[in-house]
């Protein structure tokens, strides 16, 4: 009755903003959603609300940079079915120029966004490859046009792009299928906690300026993006892989 009734998707950061509004919107759908997340509290409250509603949750405390704890817990998920879908969504910000960026910043940017995604392909696709599936990588649009002050983050976002790519080439005979969204600013605790870091007392006004940086003149809601994440991890999308979607309200092609 549901486009993913019996499918099993593992989501990183599912508890909070983007993340979180996938794990809602796959499980409304009838997945079974397993939340990696380092935030106990946060994934604890989604996993509650998904599964009052009568959907199938459950979380896992996880840091995504370690790989160890990566692989005992999907090697777990594994061992009760097939894996369908990963969403590799956790991922952590930084405000920076290549100059003012730490070494330690950079590392820990690397170790989140980067390694982070990889150590969930390495450990889900030999279990993946075994049935087929569908994997949707969070980059940004950071990735795809120059941000001012973004190095760091640019820098993971574009080897998001590049994991994409390769996974979709080498795994297409396996039925997998792998693409990736840009989104350009979402209204999550993400934006809020950077305006409330490098804007203090000034959120609300600069709130509304990075608003109009978007020709749509909002920030996007993070169920918009559940939404095309629902699309491309469904069998609708069967025919797309390979591909980085911008989904942000004109930022990328209407700012001229
Ligand atoms: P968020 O901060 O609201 O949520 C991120 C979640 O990831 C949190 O629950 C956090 O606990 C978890 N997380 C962080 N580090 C982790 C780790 N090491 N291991 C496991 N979990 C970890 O952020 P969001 O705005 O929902 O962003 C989600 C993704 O979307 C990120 O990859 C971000 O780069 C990307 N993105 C966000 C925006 C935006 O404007 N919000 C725009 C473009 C891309």
């Amino acid at each position: 009755m549901f486009r993913l009734d019996n499918k099993t998707a593992i989501i990183t950061g599912g508890g909070s903003g983007i993340g979180k509004a996938i794990a809602v919107v796959f499980a409304n759908q009838g997945a079974r959603v397993h939340i990696l997340d380092m935030d106990e509290q946060g994934a604890t409250s989604v996993v509650k609300e998904i599964t009052t509603d009568g959907g199938k949750a459950h979380f896992y405390k996880c840091d995504v940079s370690k790989q160890a704890e990566v692989k005992q817990i999907v090697d777990g998920i594994a061992a009760g079915g097939a894996i369908d879908i990963l969403i590799n969504n956790a991922g952590i910000a930084h405000i920076g120029t290549a100059d003012s960026t730490a070494e330690a910043d950079f590392d820990r940017l690397v170790s989140v966004n980067v390694k982070g995604v990889y150590n969930c392909l390495h450990t889900v696709l030999p279990h993946m490859k075994q049935n087929g599936g569908s994997i949707l990588n969070m980059a940004s649009i950071a990735s795809l046009v120059g941000i001012p002050d973004r190095f760091a983050y640019s820098m993971t976002k574009g080897a998001v792009v590049g994991m994409t790519l390769s996974v979709a080439k080498d795994y297409l005979k396996y039925n997998i299928r792998c693409n990736c969204i840009s989104p350009a600013r979402v209204h999550t605790p993400f934006v809020d906690g950077f305006l409330a870091k490098n804007y203090p007392g000034n959120e609300a006004e600069m709130f509304e300026k990075l608003s109009k940086t978007q020709p749509i003149g909002r920030m996007g809601k993070p169920e918009e993006i559940g939404y095309l994440a629902l699309y491309l991890c469904s069998n609708e999308a069967s025919f797309i892989t390979g591909c980085d979607y911008p989904i942000d309200g004109g930022f990328t092609k209407l700012n001229n």
